[in-house]
């Protein structure tokens, strides 16, 4: 979005200088072009094409019956967060006390809260790159400096311990990732996540966020929570939600487990940005964590299938590297083989080029790169029907057959 001279003039610094979430960007030109009657589709949003269960709408109607339709307290419903102590116990085999939860409107609010608690102006933050769009963006709304550091794509593009204890310097802050990974899908294996950790036991200024909102969607077997590892518990933030697993994006129910005072910084800042999360969400959330994970688990197992259809098709299109993601629902390939290439005179510059020309001429929306730090991929989003994604497939490599 370019500002005009005349909002330039009004606004503040800290919201120009702020980048605007290509992930949502993307998703709106897609259904502007729809709006027009274009057949496109759509693979640029993170988001399951399922519907919430239904034992989890039916818990939100009777929450309307019953009248909780009041401001619920800041950190949450007791019970939701004695459900979410539960969950924590059962999947993770982790102690956090429901004085240890926030509950918030989504896991970017819990992020949020985080960063914003735990970061002063010119500290830096450590992200894990290829990164979530939005880690960047909340990093600079704190003053903070992002410190991305990039996985290779022969480690599936995940960051090692030594990448790691290369990056950390006096002024570090936080360490930030996610697992299983957006934009690449990567789950860090319990090993790897060990070893980042006795690096991080050497500097006990450096805090982590954890992000687990893909926790269910995970193909390569178990979740590891590196809040698991004693020595830095504490410094631990561990961020879920019910977006992914539930199929609850739209609901806007997100947590974070910290250590007290952690926790209580956070209530502290929702306390004066948004208050407590939405009464009848908070009442549907208790009642999926209640209802257990088989909902979650059954539709993990339909983006697998469409994992391996996927990456069949796209290993079928010329110049793109793929890899095997074992989590999420997103595959990230390099295609950078196509840089320098000419469809009627335009050159295809970047990821963005490539990605505009995938939207304008296959009707497929994509998320380009860059927004995610790694300027040379796409990402597609798997959350979609098989004939959707074979359609998308069979159109994209038509298009960028055209490309000389
Ligand atoms: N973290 C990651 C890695 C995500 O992909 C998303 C997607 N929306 C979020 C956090 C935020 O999720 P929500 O706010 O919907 O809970
Ligand atoms: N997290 C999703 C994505 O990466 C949803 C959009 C957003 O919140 O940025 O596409």
């Amino acid at each position: 979005m370019r500002e005009t001279e005349e909002a330039k003039a009004i606004l503040s610094d800290r919201i120009l200088s702020l980048a605007e979430s290509q992930t949502i960007a993307m998703a709106k030109k897609a259904r502007e072009l729809a709006a027009k009657g274009y057949d496109v589709i759509n693979l640029s949003f993170g988001e399951p094409d399922f519907q919430t269960p239904q034992y989890i709408k039916d818990a939100a109607k009777q929450a309307i019956d019953e009248g909780f339709t009041f401001y619920t307290p800041v950190p949450g419903y007791p019970e939701l967060r004695q459900e979410i102590s539960k969950k924590f116990k059962r999947d993770n085999n982790l102690d956090y006390a429901p004085e240890q939860i926030v509950v918030s409107t989504g896991a970017k609010q819990s992020i949020a809260n985080a960063v914003l608690c735990l970061v002063n102006p010119g500290d830096e933050v450590i992200i894990f790159s290829p990164y979530w769009v939005s880690y960047e963006e909340i990093v600079k709304l704190a003053e903070g400096i992002p410190v991305p550091i990039m996985g290779r794509l022969e480690n599936d593009y995940k960051v090692t311990a030594e990448q790691l204890e290369k990056a950390i310097t006096s002024n570090t802050k936080l360490v930030m990732y996610s697992s299983p990974c957006n934009p690449t899908g990567a789950v860090f294996e319990e090993e790897e996540l060990t070893a980042i950790a006795r690096v991080l036991e050497k500097y006990p200024q450096v805090h982590v966020i954890a992000d687990e909102i893909y926790e269910y969607i995970n193909f390569s077997g178990k979740h590891f929570s590196i809040a698991n590892i004693d020595s830095i518990r504490d410094r631990v933030v561990t961020v879920n939600g019910f977006s992914k697993g539930y199929a609850m994006t739209g609901w806007r129910v997100g947590y974070l487990a910290a250590s007290r005072e952690i926790a209580a910084a956070c209530d502290k800042m929702q306390s004066q940005i948004t208050s407590g999360t939405c009464s009848i969400a908070q009442k549907a959330a208790a009642a999926a964590l209640k209802g257990g994970n088989a909902s979650a688990l059954e539709m993990a197992e339909a983006y697998r299938r469409r994992r391996d259809l996927v990456l069949d098709l796209m290993n079928g299109i010329p110049g793109f590297k793929t890899y095997l993601p074992n989590g999420a629902f997103y595959i990230f390939p390099d295609v950078s083989a196509y840089f320098g290439k000419q469809f009627e005179g335009k050159t295809m510059e970047s990821a963005e080029d490539l990605s505009m020309f995938i939207l304008s001429d296959a009707h497929v929306a994509v998320v380009s790169g860059e927004a995610f730090g790694a300027p040379q991929c796409i990402r597609f989003s798997f959350a979609a029907s098989d004939e959707k994604l074979v359609e998308a497939m069979r159109r994209i490599k038509n298009s960028l057959a055209k490309l000389q």
